[in-house]
């Protein structure tokens, strides 16, 4: 049995996440103590329970200690079986955490599936849905199996009822290297905007515009949405190279201004396009897995966060091989298994 402590590392739920998808690929139990050990309200919440339940729902899975607040869980696997799944987080919790939850499983599994997932679609610190069906998937997609995804309905903290499905055509996955971005070919500054003063929206557009001087004027844009999904704000910063895309977003949120949220995104934006990496940070973690699964292949990326290498720490555990996460002359780093 492999056993984590789920405070090492970085600490979150990836940890969580990622130990179910590779126990369900590599048919290990494994044993988690500690479970998001370095996070304010440690231990298990409803949205990660979700992800769990569905990872046992669709691999057969037998689970001990998944209750709220849990912080052990003794996780066996069975057989994935792809079908038509629908899980619903019943909260605002993020549908992209549960994806990435599951989605490796029925990426491998023997037959195409659907997935159905209700919750919050734009979320503090987790992958919103454009970041998922442009940035991540697209990638994913280049390895051999054919992902996508469609937004229903937006869900924002704290109502939820955002809906997303995913089709999922299985196929091994290839190994790829990922060096080079390629020439920009767009960019686009949308600022969603859902039963709040339009005003909001208008204020972190022209901070990003101030930020992001390259940019031209028509690629700033507000979205109003329909007012029964609000209240809700987020803006999205989207670049877009020949050979992937990167979107940075800054979720609207209560004592934060417009103008702070903003400056954070464009900022962060602004250091990805200064770089020559081809995945931005939150990319670089979330390919971990897949690249791990594919048993080889490469990418680089800006300086590589706690959460990438916690996630090749996980892979080390359940596949025995290693990352390596080397700095390259032109400051990007090569992850790699070595
Ligand atoms: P954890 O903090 O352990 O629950 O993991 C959060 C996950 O969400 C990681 O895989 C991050 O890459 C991802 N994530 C967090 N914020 C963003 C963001 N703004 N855009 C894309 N992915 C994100």
């Amino acid at each position: 049995m492999i056993v984590i402590d789920g405070s090492e590392g970085e600490g979150g739920g990836q940890v969580v996440r990622n130990a179910c998808a590779l126990s369900l690929v590599t048919g290990q139990p494994f044993r988690i103590t500690n479970i998001r050990g370095r996070r304010e309200k440690p231990g298990l919440m409803r949205q990660h329970l979700t992800a769990i339940e569905a990872a046992c729902a669709l691999g057969g899975a037998e689970c001990e200690g998944l209750e709220l607040r849990s912080s052990e869980l003794t996780f066996r696997p069975g057989k994935v079986t792809a079908g038509d799944y629908r899980f619903a987080i019943g909260t605002a919790g993020s549908t992209g955490l549960v994806l990435q939850t599951v989605l490796m499983p029925l990426v491998l599994a023997d037959g195409p599936s659907t997935l159905v997932l209700e919750g919050g679609t734009h979320n503090m610190m987790a992958p919103p849905f454009e970041f998922i069906e442009r940035v991540f998937l697209p990638v994913l997609n280049r390895m051999g199996p054919t992902a996508t995804a469609r937004l229903v309905r937006h869900g924002f903290f704290p109502k939820g009822g955002g809906r997303i499905e995913v089709e999922i055509t299985p196929a091994p996955l290839r190994k790829i290297d990922c060096m080079e971005r390629g020439p920009l070919e767009a960019c686009s500054a949308t600022a969603l905007i859902a039963a709040l003063p339009f005003e909001i929206a208008e204020r972190e557009l022209r901070m990003a515009r101030k930020l992001l001087p390259d940019w031209p004027e028509e690629a700033f844009a507000v979205r109003q949405l329909p007012e029964q999904v609000g209240p809700g704000n987020a803006l999205l910063l989207e670049a877009r190279f020949a050979n992937v895309t990167e979107i940075v977003t800054g979720f609207g949120k209560l004592g934060v201004s417009s103008e702070a949220l903003a400056k954070t995104a464009a900022q962060r934006m602004a250091g990805y396009l200064a770089s020559r990496a081809f995945a931005g940070p939150y990319l670089a973690d979330q390919l971990i897995l897949p690249f791990a699964l594919a048993g080889g292949g490469s990418f680089t990326t800006v300086k590589p966060s706690q959460h990438a290498r916690t996630a090749a720490d996980i892979v080390a555990l359940f596949t025995g091989r290693r990352f390596g996460f080397a700095q390259q002359a032109d400051g990007t780093h090569l992850v790699a298994l070595t």
